[in-house]
């Protein structure tokens, strides 16, 4: 499998378990986040951490963000900031961006904005669970 470079944006619970989870498996993980505490945090669990505005698309630029073959953005609950730092990751050469999305109507501001990929976790993983529940040997763990 080809070591592949990951920029996670967001190191709340979502982005944390995306960030360390993809060093685990051997990969290249940048994480960044405006809190310094939750850079701090994930700092010996990835390959590198900064503290960054990722509203800023000359900060985005300045860390090579068109570098990574996929930037995630794990921004939540602000969804103002979620959909900034989308336009600021495409606008500054993100090449893939997958997003976090609260609810359907964020999901849809995210696409039109060039949002490569949305998930919303909460919906999928509901869906998920009720599809094993009903077909509990199916192999889609
Ligand atoms: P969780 O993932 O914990 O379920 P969540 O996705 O709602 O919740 P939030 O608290 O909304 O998580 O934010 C995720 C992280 O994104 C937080 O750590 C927050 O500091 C960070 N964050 C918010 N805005 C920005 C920004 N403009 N630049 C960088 N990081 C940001």
């Amino acid at each position: 499998m080809k070591r592949q470079q990951y920029l996670v944006i967001g190191l709340g619970r979502f982005g944390t378990a995306v960030a360390t989870t993809l060093y685990q498996l051997g990969h290249e993980v940048v994480a960044i986040d405006e809190q310094e505490e939750n850079v701090q945090r994930i700092m010996n669990q990835v390959t590198h951490v900064a503290m960054v505005d990722a509203t800023d698309e000359r900060a985005l630029a300045a860390i090579g963000i068109q570098d990574f073959d996929v930037v995630v953005v794990a921004i939540g609950a602000d969804v103002k900031a979620n959909i900034l730092t989308t336009v600021a990751a495409k606008s500054a050469g993100a090449r893939y961006v997958v997003c976090k999305a609260i609810d359907d109507m964020t999901r849809r501001v995210l696409e039109k904005v060039g949002a490569d990929m949305v998930v919303r976790p909460e919906h999928d993983m509901g869906v998920r669970l009720a599809r094993k529940l009903v077909r509990p040997h199916s192999f889609d763990d």
